[in-house]
């Protein structure tokens, strides 16, 4: 049904579809096969460590091999602060464009960024095509610092009085203390019974303010 939502949203999108857009590489290649892992990569993509990107590698790369797991919060977007380029050269692709920003890996966002809202994704992308690394980002002013669990359960209860066992068993990943949130949440993936020993979990926090992403796992 149409609304000036609905309506807005549709309009944007054309304007993109008609102006941006360009097809984008399905998973089969060429030869048919699915690509999985690092041979998921599309297009002219070198692994850094073969040589470093060049400007001539103009062509949208993915990689499944890594994903990041971040906060579904509007002020967190990735693919600005990890410099990905988006498909097309969209507009915020563009103001990311150097020789650096070429790569584009798989972005789960949840509240949080709190990896109990993320691990049937992670598992889910390591079935099908293989994940090395998991990089967590949390951040400063997360709205997830701001409420605590009780509060969450009880505006729930208040609207739903009659569902008070399912609120129950609920945990939406309330953060007491940031930077132990990414210890808690690396851990809680590592030992994880269906994540494979060898995937890599990295964590962040991301400084809304300066823009800057501090190791802390
Ligand atoms: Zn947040």
């Amino acid at each position: 049904m149409s609304s000036p939502i609905v309506d807005e949203l549709l309009r944007r999108n054309k304007e993109y579809a008609d102006s941006v857009h360009k097809p984008l590489p399905l998973l089969h290649g060429s030869d048919g096969k699915l690509r999985q892992g690092s041979r998921a990569v599309i297009g002219q993509y070198h692994f850094p460590s073969q040589r470093r990107p060049r400007k001539s590698d103009s062509t949208m790369a993915h990689t499944y091999d890594r994903l990041s797991v971040t906060c579904a919060d509007p002020r967190i977007i990735p693919e600005s602060f990890l410099g990905f380029r988006l498909p097309n050269n969209s507009p915020m692709g563009r103001l990311e464009l150097t020789t650096s920003t070429y790569l584009a890996i798989p972005v789960i966002r949840v509240i949080g960024g709190r990896a109990i809202h993320a691990i049937e994704n992670i598992v889910g992308l390591d079935a099908a095509f293989g994940v090395d690394t998991v990089v967590l980002v949390h951040h400063k002013d997360c709205g997830l610092t701001h409420f605590d669990e009780a509060r969450l359960k009880a505006t729930l209860r208040k609207r739903f009085p009659e569902q008070g066992a399912m609120i129950e068993t609920i945990a939406f990943g309330a953060i007491g203390k940031l930077g132990q949130s990414l210890v808690d949440d690396a851990v809680f993936i590592k030992q994880h019974p269906l994540v494979r020993g060898e995937v890599v979990v990295k964590g962040f926090m991301y400084d809304i303010e300066g823009g800057l992403l501090e190791e802390v796992v």
